[in-house]
C-alpha cells in the first residue's frame, strides 16, 4: 500500500503517509457533509456551508489519524517497531513491523485504538448535546438538529462518526482491530499464534461474506436494520466486505509465512558465492559477459574484494542501448549505502519482512564487513514450497 501514497509528516517520530485512494473519500466526505448542511440550514450559504464541511473533514481525517496514533505509540511502548500510519480509503493502518512479542501485548495495541475513538466521540457528542439541550423540542426532537450553530453541527457530526468508527473497528474480524482483540485472547487460550489467527481470520472472512450477502440484499430492495437501504449502501457494504475478505487471507498467509521462516538463520537459505561483477567494466561487457550467461537477475558490484554496489537488470534497461559500451557498471549500480543487507545469523522472516518492505528482490549478505551470499525472494519462496504451503 506504500506504493501509492506519499508522505504528509512526522508526529511522535512516526511517518505518516497519505494514499491516493484517501484523496477520494475526503472529496466524498466533503460533498456529502456539504450537502446535508446545505439541507439542513440553507441561512448558511453556499461558502460558509463549503467551508464547514471541509474543516469537519479534516477534523475526521485528525481523529482517525488519532486513532492510529494510539496504536502506534502504544507499540512502540512494547517494543513494537512501527514503520509509519498510512491514511487511506477506508481509515487509517499502522504498519507495525512485526507480530506483537505477547497476547497482552497485542490486546493493549489493539484495545487503545478503538478505545481513543470512543473518548473522542463521547466527549465530542457529550458538547454538542450540552449546546443541543437548551432548544430541544420533546415533541420534534429533529428539528433541534437543524436549530444548531455551525460549531455544534460539526461537534455533533464528528461525535457520531468517532463513535461509528470504534464501533466498526470493533467487529470481530482479523485484521480489524475486533479480530485482533480476538486473536489476542485466542493467542492467550491456545498458546498458539498461528492456530489463533486461523481462527480470527476465518471469522473475519465470515464476516466478509455476510456483508456481502448483505450489501446484496440492500440492492435488491431489502431495507436492513442498521445497514439502511438502497444501492449505494448496498454497494458500499459488498466493496467493504470485498476488502475485508482479502485482507483476513492475506494476513493470514503473512503469518504462516512467518511461523514457517522464524527461527530459520538466513545463511542456510541464501545463494554462497554469488557471481560478482567489478564496478569498472562497461554496461556492454556486463549484459554480454554476466548477464547473458547466467539465470542471475541482479550482481553484487565489487571493486577489488569490497563490495560497493548492486546492479540489476532493471538498472540495465534504464541505460539507452548506444551507451552500453561506454557507460561503466559504477555509474549505473546502486551503490552500496542505499542497499539493505542482511547477516547470515540473521532470521530468515525479518530478511523477508526488509525484502518486502524495501520493495526489492535480493539482499546482499555481509558478514564482517565482506560479501558471503545473496538472499533472493526465491530462495524463500523455494524453502516454503518444500514445507507444502
Ligand atoms: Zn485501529
Amino acid at each position: 500500500m506504500t506504493g501509492n501514497s506519499f508522505h504528509i509528516g512526522r508526529i511522535f517520530g512516526i511517518n505518516v503517509r497519505i494514499d491516493w485512494s484517501w484523496l477520494l473519500i475526503f472529496f466524498l466526505i466533503t460533498w456529502n457533509l456539504a450537502a446535508g448542511f446545505g439541507v439542513l440550514h440553507p441561512e448558511w450559504g453556499a461558502g460558509m456551508t463549503l467551508l464547514l464541511a471541509v474543516i469537519a473533514s479534516l477534523l475526521f481525517f485528525a481523529s482517525v489519524l488519532a486513532h492510529e496514533l494510539a496504536h502506534s505509540v502504544m507499540a512502540r511502548a512494547q517494543n513494537v517497531p512501527v514503520r509509519d500510519i498510512v491514511l487511506f480509503m477506508f481509515g487509517g493502518v499502522s504498519n507495525i513491523e512485526r507480530d506483537p512479542p505477547s497476547p497482552r501485548a497485542e490486546f493493549l495495541i489493539t484495545i487503545v485504538g478503538p478505545l481513543t475513538s470512543l473518548i473522542i466521540g463521547v466527549v465530542l457528542l457529550f458538547v454538542a448535546n450540552t449546546a443541543l439541550n437548551p432548544i430541544v423540542d420533546p415533541q420534534n426532537p429533529e428539528s433541534a438538529v437543524a436549530q444548531l450553530g455551525p460549531v455544534a453541527s460539526v461537534l455533533g457530526w464528528l461525535g457520531s462518526i468517532n463513535v461509528m468508527l470504534a464501533v466498526f473497528n470493533l467487529i470481530p474480524g482479523f485484521p480489524l482491530d475486533g479480530g485482533r482483540v480476538l486473536r489476542s485472547i485466542l493467542w492467550a487460550v491456545t498458546g498458539n499464534l498461528r492456530r489463533a489467527t486461523r481462527w480470527a481470520a476465518y471469522v473475519g472472512q465470515a464476516i466478509a461474506w455476510l456483508m456481502i450477502v448483505a450489501g446484496v440484499a440492500l440492492i435488491f430492495g431489502l431495507p436492513l436494520p442498521l445497514l439502511g437501504r438502497g444501492v449505494v449502501g448496498g454497494l458500499w457494504l459488498i466493496f467493504i466486505g470485498w476488502f475485508l475478505n482479502n485482507a483476513s487471507a492475506a494476513s493470514y498467509q503473512r503469518v504462516v509465512i512467518q511461523d514457517l521462516l522464524q527461527g530459520v538463520p538466513v545463511s542456510r537459505l541464501m545463494r554462497i558465492d554469488p557471481p560478482t561483477v567489478p564496478a569498472d567494466i562497461t554496461v556492454e561487457s556486463l549484459v554480454h559477459d554476466y548477464v547473458m550467461r547466467r539465470d542471475d537477475y541482479a550482481f553484487p558490484v565489487m571493486d577489488g574484494d569490497q563490495l560497493v554496489g548492486l546492479v540489476t537488470m532493471d538498472d540495465v534497461r534504464s541505460v539507452e542501448r548506444a551507451s552500453w559500451p561506454v557507460s561503466r557498471v559504477r555509474d549505473i549500480m546502486r551503490p552500496v549505502a542505499d542497499l539493505v543487507m542482511v547477516g547470515p545469523e540473521e532470521d530468515a522472516a525479518e530478511a523477508l519482512n526488509k525484502l518486502l518492505m524495501r520493495d526489492v528482490r535480493q539482499l546482499p549478505v555481509v558478514h564482517n564487513g565482506r560479501l558471503i551470499g545473496l538472499l533472493r525472494r526465491n530462495d524463500l519462496v523455494k524453502w516454503m514450497q518444500l514445507q507444502g504451503e
